[in-house]
């Protein structure tokens, strides 16, 4: 979200991918579709307009409230929700002048956090009922606490070897278990970076898709790559399986974007991936994608234009559904790359 890129991914995924007849992008829909539209919002969790900053918490009458308005005027429409286990970052701001200092940085949180606990979604039994309630949406996970250590406050996930990654999913997902959030197995990772270790965890605990790559600058083509937030090298603009049962979907489009980006993403085929981040404005930081009438009432016309323009060509689904019809579409091929896991986690 903080633009924050991965800069030796290239490499390191060359160096984990070890097969390339059976990593890369896939290119499927469902008989009669020539493309589809998907829509995911970020960096929800139960803060209230009592709070720092509202984030879901306010229910009908704050921002998902919104989200409901969307999914009523399209019927077509789906989402996938990304929710924090029990979110602690108040700004991803670091501070002024602690991160200057060297020894500090790395050792402290830059900036202000949460006491632990306090948005864990098992104390909020309202919040989890209505996102449970929510039609035509899937629930997936952003991050057990979205901070970290050091400059990069919102990237939770930085550092930390396979064995530490795996045990922060875990934690969140037991987190979702027992609130009773009813989720899919994705996850959107908090701050876009996606190491070869976290990979390699997001399978260790069941996880079979990410999001890690935005790009919302690159040309659109068939062949064109992500260059920004995240990974980069994967297919801008198809579900690319960029491990052994590990799927990948990319951001390729925001409120920023111009709609002709979104026909011409549709026209080539692709898969128009529309990214929210559920609040505007948090402390030190204004999200360019956050949800504000604006935001809404663009993409409200937006689908309205690709309904008209594309009717029954279009499948409008979730990333969960997509991931999980690609599985089922690919058994063989996940079978096949089953024996080659071992060798896959010795070359990363
Ligand atoms: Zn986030």
């Amino acid at each position: 979200m903080d633009g924050w890129q991965f800069g030796p991914a290239q490499e390191l995924r060359r160096a984990f991918i070890l097969d390339d007849t059976i990593l890369g992008p896939i290119h499927w829909y469902h008989p009669g579709k020539s493309a589809a539209v998907v829509m995911s919002v970020d960096d929800i969790f139960p803060g209230t307009s009592a709070s720092a900053y509202e984030a879901g918490g306010d229910l009908d009458e704050g921002a998902l409230g919104h989200l409901s308005w969307l999914l009523e005027r399209h019927p077509q429409l789906q989402m996938t929700l990304f929710v924090t286990s029990d979110w602690r970052r108040i700004s991803p701001a670091a501070h002024r002048v602690w991160r200057h200092l060297p020894w500090v940085r790395d050792r402290v949180y830059l900036a202000k956090v949460l006491p632990k606990g306090t948005m864990d979604l098992r104390n909020h039994p309202k919040f989890v009922d209505f996102l449970n309630a929510m039609p035509r949406t899937e629930i997936a996970l952003h991050g057990l606490h979205h901070i970290n250590v050091g400059r990069a406050v919102s990237v939770e996930f930085q550092h930390q070897d396979r064995a530490a990654c795996a045990a922060m999913l875990s934690e969140a997902l037991q987190i979702f278990d027992e609130a009773g959030v009813r989720h899919v197995r994705g996850f959107q990772v908090p701050g876009w970076s996606c190491s070869p270790s976290l990979q390699q965890a997001c399978r260790d605990v069941g996880i079979e898709w990410v999001m890690s790559a935005r790009d919302i600058l690159t040309p659109v083509s068939r062949d064109a790559r992500t260059a920004m937030s995240g990974l980069n090298g994967v297919s801008l603009l198809f579900p690319e399986r960029i491990a052994p049962n590990l799927l990948h979907v990319s951001t390729n489009f925001q409120a920023t974007s111009a709609p002709e980006r979104a026909f011409d993403i549709l026209d080539a085929g692709g898969i128009l991936s529309v990214k929210a981040h559920i609040s505007k404005d948090v402390p030190g930081h204004t999200h360019l994608d956050g949800e504000d009438h604006l935001y809404m009432n663009y993409l409200d016309r937006l689908f309205g234009d690709i309904e008209q323009r594309y009717g029954d060509a279009i499948e409008w689904t979730t990333l969960g559904k997509l991931a999980s019809s690609l599985s089922a579409a690919s058994e063989t091929i996940a079978e096949t790359s089953a024996a080659k896991d071992v060798a896959a986690y010795r070359a990363a």
